[in-house]
């Protein structure tokens, strides 16, 4: 018997793209128990969306998360270690938690449709555009980038930010 890591509630067994999983009713996560089937529920939405669809997701910050919904350490569902979270993919930007001891992988709400957007935008060769919306933190920054030469016009603002080197 699984246990939500966050609701302590049973998992149920659900069905998503026809490979089998767990979710939580409470919370709407998911467990995996075999990464593969990640893979196979992402596969089998492969085209779902059109190059446009996609393209407004990633722009609207469908994909992005908040920092804070990332928790050290949840208990594993089926073994009650700990998990670890990773960066999906590598730099996807998405953190889902895995279960070292078992295998499994766990993902909270609107997690399995940020792997989606993500995996979808780089088969597209869209990873620039995710890069850049990635996130509202980014925006900020390129806004903040865009007034900065702006304001080099009239004033002395460095254009590059040296690194400071502090003796002692
Ligand atoms: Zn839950
Ligand atoms: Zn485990």
């Amino acid at each position: 018997m699984n246990i939500c890591p966050r609701c302590q509630v049973r998992l149920a067994v659900v069905e998503l793209e026809g490979v089998p999983l767990e979710t939580c009713d409470r919370c709407a996560g998911h467990w995996i128990e075999l990464p593969h089937r990640l893979k196979q529920i992402i596969d089998a939405r492969k085209g779902r969306l059109s190059p446009e669809e996609l393209a407004e997701a990633i722009r609207d910050g469908r994909h992005t998360m908040a920092i804070e919904a990332v928790r050290e350490n949840l208990p594993c569902p089926a073994c009650r270690g700990a998990m670890e979270p990773f960066n999906y993919g590598g730099d996807s930007g998405i953190i889902l938690d895995k279960c070292h001891r078992c295998g499994g992988i766990w993902l909270d709400a609107g997690e399995l449709d940020r792997v989606h957007l993500a995996v979808a935008a780089s088969d597209l060769g869209l990873e620039q555009d995710l890069k850049r919306f990635s996130g509202p933190l980014h925006q900020v920054e390129v806004r903040e980038d865009a007034l900065e030469q702006h304001a080099l016009r009239t004033t002395t603002t460095p254009l590059v930010t040296t690194h400071h080197v502090v003796d002692h």
